[in-house]
């Protein structure tokens, strides 16, 4: 059960539930042999497949317009919105000493992202909200967002894709005190389905004293609802 793993699902929207959107494990299931083919033929298969889809729903490939959406696609899906997939492309959180003695939390909040939902492979986007208690060492700030991005990149749902940052930054700063809050928008209840353009869905984690201390986890909140 994701809610005995320091999860919490405030879900806003009713198509959520219903379309049963949740994921069956904390790792995206991949294959063992998901790299053995290099990126270029990936393109290649997939620039294919893609335009025998396009063939079936009896579009006009010899059309200037259309005759490079193939090859389009299947560059964006392998090169950018599904790079994540591949562990290569992981960014190396490089570590600082935490020279100001600084122990306070560290919040980042408002990083932009876009996903992907694994079941219609339409865009989840919104935002993310991240939080640390440094335990001697920081971070760039960058590599946050970098972290955020990385597994964003990926076929995912909103719960798993906020675990996995956050077990990701647990790691990389060597710390439990993690918090990530993630508040994002589905193509697939917006644009298809109930076509409900307003309703978000905020998922969180939280980890180490942002779980144990109610006061702590109020701090994060209060800076995330701080304007500019
Ligand atoms: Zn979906």
């Amino acid at each position: 059960m994701l809610s005995t793993m320091g999860i919490d699902i405030a879900r806003s929207s009713f198509e959520y539930l219903g379309e049963d959107h949740v994921g069956t494990s904390l790792e995206t299931p991949l294959r063992e042999d998901a790299f053995e083919m290099d990126d270029d033929l990936k393109v290649e298969l997939i620039e294919k497949h893609f335009r025998e889809i396009m063939h079936i729903m009896g579009l006009d490939l010899t059309d200037d317009s259309l005759k490079g959406t193939p090859h389009r696609v299947a560059k964006m899906y392998v090169k950018e919105v599904f790079s994540g997939l591949n562990p290569k492309n992981k960014p190396a959180a490089k570590l600082f000493e935490n020279k100001y003695k600084y122990n306070q939390m560290l919040v980042e909040k408002d990083i932009t992202f876009h996903s992907h939902c694994e079941h219609h492979f339409v865009p989840i986007y919104g935002r993310a909200h991240v939080a640390y208690i440094s335990s001697g060492d920081v971070i760039g700030l960058s590599k946050i967002n970098r972290i955020v991005q990385y597994y964003s990149k990926r076929p995912q749902v909103q719960e798993r894709l906020t675990m996995q940052i956050g077990n990701e930054l647990k790691e990389a700063l060597g710390t439990e005190d993690v918090a990530v809050i993630m508040d994002a928008y589905h193509m697939c209840v917006s644009s298809r389905g109930v076509n409900d353009t307003n309703s978000s869905t905020v998922t969180s984690f939280f980890s180490g004293k942002f779980e144990s201390e109610e006061q702590t986890r109020n701090e994060f909140l209060k800076y995330i609802s701080l304007k500019k």
